[in-house]
């Protein structure tokens, strides 16, 4: 895949799923195994990596929250440069590179570069947490709409999330545990019932994944009393209670004192 010294190389933009390396698609492993160069952030796993040839130069731009090692134009600075030193570019990204990953801003820094980019999606975080907890995302009887958001600081009053989550309505946050009070008194500010089920899911489809249910009202105790760390999401609405049945999700409404 290495071209030329005087050509262009392209960027390849590609998800590497939530976490474990068998939710990789084939052409990101593909694309992995012949790699020359791959930029990663904080989010993939080594077992990933591991995957690059062991001549590979693996690249780190790992970005934690509040902690930016390398600022994004730096990084889509270095992803040109390599391109039009000729150097096809490997680009990992945990999840989906276009679901909060910040690809749609390194694809056009390449374009405006003159830099050809492929895009490989992966499985995103919500889908991958969503399967390996075993909440359906939408369901004919629960949900039929389901919505995608950051929960992070910024904006996060302004932002207008009313209709988002409700009856009918799966919500899905990224990024949201540090704010999860915020997130919930958002919500029920925007009519939202304390007691719809909502659902943090840590570290979603690997190893270690730990799934916690309960009712929006008590969300942030939920996260404190649990500890829960990043990388987390956190659903809220009907389908959260699927899986422990509609009776047990009543009973738990009932037990709160809470209606939905
Ligand atoms: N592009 C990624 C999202 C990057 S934003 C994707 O499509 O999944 C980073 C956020 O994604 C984290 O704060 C967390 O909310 C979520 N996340 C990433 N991996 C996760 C995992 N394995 N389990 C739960 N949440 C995860």
């Amino acid at each position: 895949m290495e071209m030329g010294p005087n050509s262009t190389g392209t960027v390849y933009l590609v998800g590497a799923g939530p976490g474990d390396a068998d939710l990789l698609t084939l052409r990101a492993a593909r694309l992995l195994g012949a790699a020359r160069i791959v930029v990663h952030d904080g989010l993939v796993d080594s077992a990933i990596l591991a995957l690059a040839p062991a001549d590979a130069r693996l690249v780190s731009v790992a970005k934690r929250r509040a902690h930016h090692t390398l600022p994004q134009e730096d990084i889509s600075a270095l992803l040109v440069r390599e391109a039009l030193a000729g150097h096809d570019v490997v680009r990992l990204k945990g999840g989906d590179p276009f679901v909060f990953g910040r690809g749609g801003e390194e694809a056009e820094a390449c374009r405006a570069a003159g830099v050809p980019v492929e895009v490989v999606p992966g499985v995103s975080a919500a889908n991958g947490a969503a399967a390996a907890a075993q909440i359906p995302l939408t369901h004919r009887d629960h949900a039929s709409i389901v919505s995608f958001v950051a929960g992070q600081c910024k904006g996060l009053a302004e932002q207008d999330w009313s209709g988002l989550a409700g009856q009918g309505r799966t919500l899905v946050i990224y990024m949201g545990i540090k704010t999860a009070g915020q997130i919930a008194e958002k919500l029920m500010a925007d009519g939202l019932a304390p007691g719809m089920p909502v659902a943090v899911v840590e570290n979603g489809a690997r190893a270690n994944m730990r799934v916690l249910r309960g009712l929006l009202a008590a969300l942030p105790e939920l996260v404190e009393r649990e500890k829960v760390v990043s990388p987390a999401l956190i659903i809220i609405g009907e389908v959260t209670a699927v899986e422990c049945g509609s009776i047990a999700a009543e009973g738990a409404r009932l037990a709160a004192g809470v209606e939905l």
